[in-house]
């Protein structure tokens, strides 16, 4: 096929997706302002439910995990189809789906590392929303240091038996499942398997956490002797180390992690600047984030295009996309901050604005500035991140 043909196949398709977004994302589903692709709070059951009924309205569609193969339910897009995608999906700002935690971290995970029983058993529920899934990587004292995590799984007959606490595990509180590392064997990465456990399991418990902006996106979960079937360890015992650091990789490259919000926060600047008008200052800065956006949407073709062919370098770029992501956001809050001013501080934090003018709530930004906070800190930290780029991308010694 000729690059005449095949960028008429692109164009097409996306002519093809931006027509089934116009037909099927109801307006009243469009997200609150520039928040598309971010996960709704348990403090916001009407948006749990339309993300919950977009998952659904995805699946149907036929658009729902892009990455997947076609034989496990997924669209089984290639790389460039998959940027139109989230490109159209972005820009149609359209709610993030409730399971994109099991859709793009353990889903991959699992296709690759997992066996022909549990894929069957819970691939299908996953793109159907009908379980919902947690990460319980983190502990109070094993957080960058993941491999010094403590929680214990010791082997009884036919089950595990796990003891310990794992914190920051995220919407453990609508979870029907939580994916989880614990230690089967000696010290280091080694002694490390990935277990699948039911959150309804005896002794399982998790706690809430309320953030800096008052929701309560994340929490505690208490494993208390509960009993976890050898069945439900994906890979062989001591191998979790190899199958996290793969979910890893796709969590960082997760659309939520990648330049798709970061584009809708910027426009939403953008916007805000020509409308209620901003500093020359604040004028430079703009375009200097327009400048690095743009760099990291290169970036993160880039990166894509590792995944696709299974490339080792994918660790490194997707460190180099998430560090970027997150930190440009990070810019883009504190010079909205300026230009909204003192009314940032009188307004209590919120992603639900009020002003006329879209993305110039002062509540909006005020909640955004605390928000983007968390960006270098999750899926590893940014200190972690360049360490990463630095050993793994450019040989630096450790
Ligand atoms: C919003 C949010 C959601 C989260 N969701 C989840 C979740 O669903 N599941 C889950 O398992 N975890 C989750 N986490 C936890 C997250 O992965 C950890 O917070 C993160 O890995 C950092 O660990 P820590 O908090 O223990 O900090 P620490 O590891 O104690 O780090 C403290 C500081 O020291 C720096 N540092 C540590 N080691 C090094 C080093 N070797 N070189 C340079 N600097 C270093 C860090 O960068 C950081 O600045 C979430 C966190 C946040 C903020």
């Amino acid at each position: 096929m000729s690059g005449r043909e095949q960028n008429a196949g692109l164009s097409d398709f996306r002519l093809t997706v931006r027509r089934w977004l116009h037909e099927n994302l109801p307006p009243d589903w469009v997200d609150a302002e520039f928040a598309p692709n971010w996960p709704p709070s348990d403090d916001d059951p009407d948006a749990v439910e339309i993300s919950r009924r977009w998952h659904r309205r995805l699946h149907e569609g036929g658009w729902l995990a892009p990455s997947w193969p076609e034989e496990w339910g997924g669209a089984g897009l290639d790389l460039g189809r998959r940027m139109i995608l989230d490109d159209e999906l972005a820009r149609a700002r359209a709610p993030l789906p409730i399971g994109f935690s099991g859709i793009e971290t353990l889903g991959p995970a699992l296709i690759r590392f997992g066996t022909n029983e549990q894929k069957s058993r819970f691939l299908a529920p996953i793109l159907r929303a009908e379980e919902l899934w947690c990460q319980g990587y983190s502990e109070p004292d094993a957080g960058s240091d993941l491999a010094s995590l403590r929680t214990r799984a010791q082997r009884v007959g036919d089950d595990y038996v796990v003891t310990g606490r794992k914190v920051w595990t995220s919407y453990g509180g609508r979870a029907d499942w939580c994916f989880l590392l614990a230690r089967t064997g000696g010290g280091g990465r080694h002694g490390i398997s990935f277990l699948l456990v039911d959150m309804a399991t005896p002794g399982v418990q998790w706690n809430k956490i309320r953030q800096l902006h008052g929701e309560t996106h994340f929490g505690e979960l208490v494993l208390d002797e509960a009993r976890v079937p050898v069945s439900m360890r994906v890979g062989e015992e001591g191998d979790g180390w190899r199958i996290a650091t793969h979910s890893l990789s796709h969590e960082r490259m997760m659309s939520g992690n990648g330049p798709g919000p970061v584009r809708a926060r910027l426009t939403a600047l953008q916007g805000m600047a020509r409308a209620t008008g901003a500093g020359p200052v604040e004028r430079q800065e703009i375009a200097r984030l327009e400048c690095r956006l743009r760099g990291l949407e290169g970036l993160a073709a880039g990166a894509l295009r590792l995944a696709e062919t299974g490339d080792p370098r994918l660790g490194a770029w997707a460190s180099m996309v998430k560090l970027a992501a997150s930190e440009i956001r990070v810019s883009i809050a504190e010079v909205a901050a300026r230009i909204v001013g003192p009314a940032l501080a009188a307004s209590g934090p919120s992603y639900r604005a009020t002003g006329h003018v879209r993305g110039s709530g002062p509540e909006l930004w005020a909640w955004e500035l605390l928000d983007s906070r968390a960006g270098p800190i999750y899926a590893g930290t940014n200190q972690i991140q360049r360490n990463i780029i630095g050993e793994i991308g450019l040989g630096l010694p450790r």
